[in-house]
């Protein structure tokens, strides 16, 4: 029963949220998601879609979903292993392991639902599982419903790394999986994964990527964080996004060694009791794979956009996170740093460019920042645009402040 003591409650923690400032409001587009939006009356140029590579509105894709519809139906109304699973299914977990070099994959509703259940499927209590402190939220709670002992490191610390690799295996662990993001959303940086299977091949560990923030663009292939690496035939387990370059609309998926994917197929709980991905997601999907595998030009596009705006920020004086990366970190530095960001961001919007400011709980204490997420679709105009925005934003800001 909902009495008022629960309602109570319930208001004082959101009002606890509202007064921290951590209350997210969500601003809705009147327009589909592309470089050029439009919220509310306004038209923006938008920075902060994880639309590397521009498929999101991309007439084929579109077109393949739109016929998938036609030919398979809206809905699955089943899980894989009773009826739901399409030929459709089979060719799109094939063409990710072809895409991603790994003998097999597995499709989920979403990543979060692959990392939710791939490391209770390879891991009990006799395990132990060292991973990442900066990992997405969906691997600490994919690791959290296993039972393998836990480790963490500090992020990409080697040092740190083997550390922790030595305390496993002096807690007499049977397996060991290193485990980490391939790309950290919030700086940009790209995990060492090199010297990371190095580690786990002197240790007998094996190492899981999360490379949602990759495939589709990371690598001169596409093929993400592994490629890029040269390390495909040394990583085991890879997870990852369809929601993010390869389309954005859902579906997660995890690939690698065959038997880990068939033992997959008959124990992973969000596999075997979620519903089957939907005909129009999985048909876009597959095309958008497609295209991702010819897109040597949309990557390259995609690098001279991001090169080209880190450029201009270093020159406007900004403070930007190096790397190499289409997330690009502008810092706002220091103990007002969250207001500054916040402050800048909405000028920009003023100014016709999207992008958000995060700060703390999502990133440390005094290391505000707006992430600026660069894509294929983006013009050198709608570039150029952005960076002048941030210094017409900045001058606005410190002017309010005298
Ligand atoms: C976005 C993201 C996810 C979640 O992917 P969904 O398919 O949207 O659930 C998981 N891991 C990482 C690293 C991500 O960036």
């Amino acid at each position: 029963m909902y009495d008022e003591a629960l309602r109570a409650d319930l208001r004082a923690t959101l009002a606890e949220i509202e007064e921290a400032g951590l209350y997210k409001r969500e601003r809705e587009l009147s327009s589909a998601q592309a470089a050029h939006i439009t919220t509310g009356q306004t038209e923006a140029l938008n920075f902060c879609a994880n639309n590397y590579l521009g498929l999101a509105d991309h007439p084929d894709v579109k077109a393949a979903a739109a016929a998938a519809l036609d030919e398979w139906g809206f809905g699955m109304a089943s899980v894989r292993f009773i009826c739901g699973t399409q030929e459709l299914h089979t060719r799109l977990e094939r063409a990710i392991a072809d895409f991603v070099g790994t003998d097999d994959s597995i499709l989920y509703g979403s990543c979060f639902d692959a990392n939710g259940g791939v490391f209770e499927v390879l891991l009990d209590e006799r395990d132990a599982v060292v991973s990442d402190e900066l990992n997405h939220a969906s691997l600490i709670d994919g690791i959290r419903l296993c039972k393998a002992r836990r480790f963490r490191y500090r992020n990409a610390d080697m040092s740190d790394l083997r550390a922790q690799l030595e305390s496993a295996r002096d807690g007499g662990a049977r397996r060991v999986m290193i485990v980490t993001d391939g790309v950290f959303s919030m700086d940009g940086h790209l995990a060492p994964l090199a010297e990371i299977c190095d580690l786990s091949e002197e240790f007998g560990a094996l190492v899981l990527v999360d490379d949602s923030h990759a495939v589709g663009f990371v690598g001169p292939g596409g093929g993400g964080t592994p490629e890029h690496f040269g390390v495909q035939d040394r990583v085991d387990l890879l997870t990852g996004t369809l929601g993010k370059a390869l389309g954005g609309a859902s579906g997660g998926y995890v690939a690698g060694r065959q038997e880990m994917v068939d033992l997959l197929r008959q124990r992973s709980r969000p596999y075997l009791f979620s519903n089957a991905v939907a005909p129009t997601v999985a048909g876009g999907s597959l095309k958008a794979l497609e295209i991702a595998v010819g897109s040597t030009q949309a990557r390259e596009q995609l690098r001279t956009n991001t090169t080209l705006f880190r450029e201009l920020m270093a020159e406007a004086g900004f403070e930007v996170l190096p790397g190499e990366h289409p997330i690009t970190a502008v810092m706002f530095p220091g103990p007002d740093g969250a207001r500054r960001a916040a402050e800048v961001a909405d000028a920009m919007l003023r100014e016709g460019v999207y992008v958000i400011a995060f700060s703390y709980p999502v990133v440390p204490h005094g290391r505000a920042r707006i992430r600026v997420q660069l894509s294929a679709a983006h013009s050198e105009a709608d570039v150029r645009a952005c960076a002048d925005a941030f210094v017409a934003a900045r001058a606005l800001s410190i002017e309010g402040v005298r």
